[in-house]
């Protein structure tokens, strides 16, 4: 296999036997010196290397300029699940009617709550969390409460009417 790489003066793709790698080699074009990359690489690859956005990507890696508070148990804990409670939760009052993601934010954050406090998640999601069960809780029961309100009330009026009824006060 031969290893390719682009001339840094020019762009010409220069093609070398892999026996060359950590070598200098002068392009026959412009007669640059490019050092040659062990590994084949594509002239369309990105510059930075694959190990740091594949970094990016990952959702678990510890960000690296964070602080360490010297806690020790972070490796043993699931990661939380701070934001899916809370968007949750934000959408149980955006769409008001449906009960199910105020009644999963509920569900999610009280478990996740107990599993913080007992050191085996991510406790930094704590405040997320907490948001959106409190919002899971209110996306709940404002519905409900509207809901018997709404009840009661036509109760009230079917009474009402029951009883001018029963009255025998016709208009
Ligand atoms: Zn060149």
């Amino acid at each position: 296999m031969a290893i390719e790489f682009t001339c840094k003066n020019c762009n010409a793709i220069l093609r070398v036997p892999d026996e060359h790698a950590g070598k200098k080699a002068k392009c026959p074009k412009c007669e640059t010196l490019n050092v040659i990359q062990a590994g084949t690489i594509e002239p369309q690859a990105p510059q930075k290397p694959m190990a740091d956005s594949a970094d990016f990507g990952n959702p678990f890696a510890t960000p690296t300029g964070m602080p360490s508070g010297g806690f020790t148990g972070r490796a043993h804990q699931a990661p939380h699940r701070g934001s899916t409670v809370l968007s949750l939760g934000i959408a149980a009052l955006i769409c008001n009617f449906a009960l199910i993601p105020g009644i999963l934010a509920w569900v999610f954050g009280r478990s996740d709550m107990r599993e913080i406090n007992a050191g085996r998640m991510d406790p930094e999601g704590r405040g997320m969390t907490q948001a959106g069960m409190i919002l899971g809780i209110i996306g709940t029961l404002i519905p409900l409460v509207i809901f018997m309100i709404y009840v009661i009330f036509i109760i009230i009026v079917v009474v009402i009417a029951a009883l001018g009824a029963a009255g025998g006060g016709g208009f």
